[in-house]
Formats: structure tokens, sequence, C-alpha cells
């Protein structure tokens, strides 16, 4: 049976269906099930990875290579101005599906989002602070 495979895994071996917009040998794209707006669709890997972290960087850059594609496709399906692409990486950052997951959301001047900057309050460092984290990440790659 399927119960260790994340949904995700089950709509790509079509035992739950899906709305498909695009499937090759790494990558597998549908439509959400709840959309945020007309169009919403989810890019995945095929392999059931949690997090964008846990990718190995071509699969990611296969993944990538798709969204990329289908960007403009879900824009001109549903005669939208522009898109959001966004991942919520990791349960902290609200992710609620444990497989790795691109949201393409289309955007319209009238929709009243705003950009993804609305979710933060932002914060407040110096040159100084900036440069030690920008050390650390490098020390961390
Ligand atoms: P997350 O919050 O993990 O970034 O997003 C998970 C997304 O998966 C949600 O937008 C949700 O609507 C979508 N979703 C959850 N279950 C299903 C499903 O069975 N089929 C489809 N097509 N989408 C799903």
């Amino acid at each position: 049976m399927s119960d260790d495979k994340t949904i995700f895994e089950q709509i790509v071996d079509g035992e739950i269906p899906s709305f498909t917009v695009y499937e090759d040998e790494t990558t597998y794209a549908f439509l959400d099930a709840n959309p945020l707006a007309p169009g919403h669709t989810l890019v995945i890997p095929k392999h059931p990875y949690e997090r964008l972290n846990d990718m190995p960087a071509d699969e990611a850059g296969d993944v990538f290579g798709v969204i990329s594609e289908l960007a403009p496709a879900v824009e001109a399906a549903v005669g939208a101005d522009a898109s959001t692409v966004a991942v919520n990486n990791g349960e902290e950052a609200g992710q609620e599906v444990p497989h790795v997951h691109w949201h393409i959301i289309p955007r319209f001047a009238d929709d009243s989002v705003g950009p993804i900057h609305r979710l933060f309050d932002g914060a407040d460092l110096d040159d100084d602070e900036m440069e030690e984290i920008a050390a650390e990440i490098r020390a961390n790659r």
C-alpha cells in the first residue's frame, strides 16, 4: 500500500488524481487542489525530498528549469499579469506537505495581495552584522 508515501508521491504514481500540467523523468507539476488564484500550480521533484536543503543541486536545477518554463505558461493560461513563485522551505516556514514543492501563483494587477515582503516585519542590521552573516553563509555552503 501507499502508507509511507507522501501525498505528492501518490499523485505522481496516479493513486490520487490531479490536474497534471507537466511531467518528465525527475519533475512533476499539477494544479493545487486549494488554489490561491486560478492556475495555482505546484512543481515537485518526483523523489520525495522533504526540503530544498535535501535536494542534490543538479536535481534542484532540473526542477527550476521546469519552473522557469511553466511560470510564463501558467500566467498565459489564466491571463495573469505576473506570478509569485515561492517555496515554504520547512515546517516553521509554513510547509505543510513534507515533499518539497514550488508554488506558481498567478498574480493580477488588482489582486491587492502585495509582495512577499508584507509577511515580514524586517530586520534592522548594521554593516558589521551584515558582513558577519554573509561570512557565515559563505562558510556554511
Ligand atoms: P505548503 O503549505 O506545504 O507549502 O503547500 C501545500 C499545498 O499542497 C497547499 O497549497 C495545498 O492546497 C496543496 N495540496 C495538499 N494536498 C493536495 C492534494 O491532494 N492535491 C493537490 N493537487 N494539492 C494538494
